[in-house]
Order: structure tokens, then sequence, then C-alpha cells
């Protein structure tokens, strides 16, 4: 299974506490993580193995997006900042929608993560 995660700036240090606190079941044979680039530099400094895209304001976004539309990626999790705004913010509704319309789990916060990631790790 094939797990995209994405933090934006200000999520980044909550991402990586959240990714040690559920270790056990990311590092699973069965799973395989996915990041936009600079979160996926953040996990891999904390010794994950992931598969970065490019940066979320060069396309990162749209490149998980592309995955999860091609059936590759088969959950989204996304600390999204609430509280500031993003130049590539269509990027981030685009794959918002194609999740909706892929039936893709997607959280865009950290309570719906840790209920998604139980969900597998049971
Ligand atoms: P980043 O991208 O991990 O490269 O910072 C995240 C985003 O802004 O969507």
């Amino acid at each position: 299974m094939e797990i995209a995660i994405i933090a934006h700036d200000r999520m980044k240090a909550d991402m990586v506490q959240f990714l040690n606190k559920n270790k056990s079941i990311l590092i699973a044979e069965k799973i395989s993580l996915i990041a936009t680039g600079t979160t996926g530099s953040k996990a891999e400094n904390a010794g994950f193995r992931v598969q970065k895209m490019l940066s979320g304001p060069l396309g990162g976004d749209a490149q998980i997006a592309a995955r999860v539309a091609e059936g590759k990626t088969q959950m989204v999790l996304f600390f999204k900042d609430p509280n500031s705004s993003h130049a590539h913010e269509v990027d981030i509704n685009m794959l918002i929608r194609v999740c909706d319309v892929h039936n893709v789990p997607l959280a865009t916060n950290e309570a719906t993560a840790q209920l998604l990631l139980n969900a597998i790790g049971m």
C-alpha cells in the first residue's frame, strides 16, 4: 500500500512527530511512503524510506494527485496549514478533488490521519 505524506511548513515538525509515533505501522513491509520534496527530506532525516516527488510549490502535490488518479497511491495524509495561504493552492485543491473522485482516503489534519493509520494498523 502506497501512502502519500505532505506537510505544510508550519506542520512539518508535527508530521515528523506523527511519523515517529506510528513507526511500527509505517515501516511494515506492505507500506511504501511517498512525499512532497521537503516533507520527504524531513521524513528521511527521521529514518524513514520515502520516495520523494517535487516540492509542493514546484508541482509535488500535482504529482501525488496523478498517482492517486492512476491508482498507485491508496492513502493521502496531508497536514494542511489552515492559517496560511499558498501560491500552489490550486494544486492542493486539485489533489483533494482527485482523492474524492477516486474515493481515496485523505486526511487533512493529524487526528484524521491517526484514525486512518489505526484502521490499517489493526
Ligand atoms: P513540501 O511541499 O513538502 O515540498 O514543502 C508541501 C506543500 O507545500 O504542499
